[in-house]
């Protein structure tokens, strides 16, 4: 069991003149046990602390943690059945990693050596990590030494699992060949995960669910598809998507049922346009750079730009282009051939466009979500964006 309970947690610092710092601001979510959450958001937005808090290295100075079911929030760190893996591994540099994984065992537990040692074994055979064992970290690259930090974890067999950022130390292709051995294991093991990072793509991949966070709130909690198809203001809209979505200040005119703003004007389906009149009119239009298309004949709502770069990646390339003094991007299939300095006509199709209210940022109007993500959603009942938008 590992059901994690995190209530209006609130973490405040003081930056030595006195100012208060709220790393994390009433946070709560609720993590169910077996799941493999990802903390994602960018530097500074309170990822690891909100992992210190439940680990216990830091206090909460607001707010409860409970851990199936029992408030551990003032409970000592190394009474809390938690592990928690460190973006710099965190070996103790003069034992081998036998020793460094048994370390935790040896101090917190009452197992016998043979008992330590057998877990340890066991681990290492799951982790094949065995010929490892009796080597100190300066040994090993930083791969291996992160599955021993892993297996140190692991070998603990706690019920819950903190990882902070333990990839990214690793160059690009052993980061994704960690990444799913780690979602396999994390699988076989069942054990609640909570993990920490900046990188989108990881929060993607990785996550059954993904927590947003910004300036130590939470902005968004759900399935890695509803964050990217259902973004809940413009903040997750931006963050979540590479490249990030391409985002145009427009006024709402009414009468028309149109959005428009001193380059373009956009006409909307009339669903949209009824239900928007009903909101403000200062308003922001999104689209994500692979849901715009190069115009057919017979299209509406087509946009002749200038293209200034194309960075061809073979299946597709990346088009950066102009309206008026901003530069935005498009994805377009590799086989379009798209030159620099020409102009094209491209189409932002309506059941892909967002709006969001350009006041608040909230997103007032999402794009009509895939199959995919609506069946990914089902498999985590408490997910609500579907129903809200
Ligand atoms: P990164 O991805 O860069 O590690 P993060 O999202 O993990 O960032 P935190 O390390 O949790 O962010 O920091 C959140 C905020 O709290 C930041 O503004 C940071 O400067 C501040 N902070 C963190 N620890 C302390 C501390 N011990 N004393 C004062 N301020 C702190």
């Amino acid at each position: 069991m590992g059901d994690l309970e995190i209530a209006n947690l609130t973490k405040q610092f003081s930056d030595g003149s006195g100012t208060a710092i709220v790393a994390v601001d009433d946070l709560s979510i609720s993590i169910k046990d077996g799941e493999f959450l990802v903390l994602v958001g960018p530097s500074g937005c309170g990822k690891s602390t909100t992992l210190r808090c439940i680990a216990g290295l830091e206090s909460a100075s607001e707010g409860t943690i409970s851990l199936n079911g029992t408030d551990i929030t003032h409970q000592r760190s190394r009474n809390r059945d938690i592990a928690m893996v460190f973006q710099n591994y965190a070996l103790y540099p003069h034992m081998t990693s036998r020793k460094n994984m048994g370390f935790g065992l040896k101090m917190g537990t009452d197992l016998s050596s043979d008992e330590i040692n057998e877990r340890i074994e066991k681990t290492a055979k799951m982790m094949g990590i065995e010929q490892l064992l009796d080597k100190k970290p300066r040994e090993l690259s930083g791969g291996q030494q992160q599955r021993v930090a892993l297996g140190r974890a692991i070998v603990r067999d706690p019920e819950l699992f903190l990882m902070d950022e333990p990839l990214s130390n690793l160059d690009a292709k052993l980061r994704t060949q960690m990444r799913t051995e780690l979602q396999n294991l994390q699988t076989d093991l069942d054990v609640t995960t909570i993990y920490v990072t900046h990188d989108q793509t990881e929060a993607m991949t990785m996550g059954d669910r993904i927590a947003v966070l910004n300036d130590g709130e939470l902005q968004q909690i759900g399935t890695p598809l509803e964050c990217y198809h259902l973004p809940a203001n413009r903040f997750v809209a931006g963050f979540i998507g590479s490249p990030s979505m391409n985002f145009f200040e427009m006024i709402q005119d009414r009468d028309v049922g149109t959005l428009v703003n001193d380059e373009f004007e956009y006409s909307l389906d009339a669903t949209t346009a009824k239900f928007i009149a009903e909101v403000t009119d200062t308003l922001t239009l999104g689209i994500r750079p692979e849901d715009i298309r190069v115009a057919a004949s017979g299209d509406e709502n087509v946009l002749t730009v200038e293209v200034d770069v194309v960075e061809p990646l073979g299946d597709q390339s990346f088009v950066y282009f102009k309206v008026g003094d901003q530069t935005y991007t498009a994805s377009i299939d590799g086989e379009e051939y798209i030159r620099e300095g020409t102009e094209i006509n491209v189409v932002f199709p309506q059941k892909r466009v967002h709006v969001f209210d350009r006041q608040t940022g909230e997103a007032i109007k999402n794009r009509e979500p895939p199959e995919a993500a609506q069946a990914e959603a089902v498999e985590f009942q408490d997910s609500t964006s579907f129903a809200v938008k």
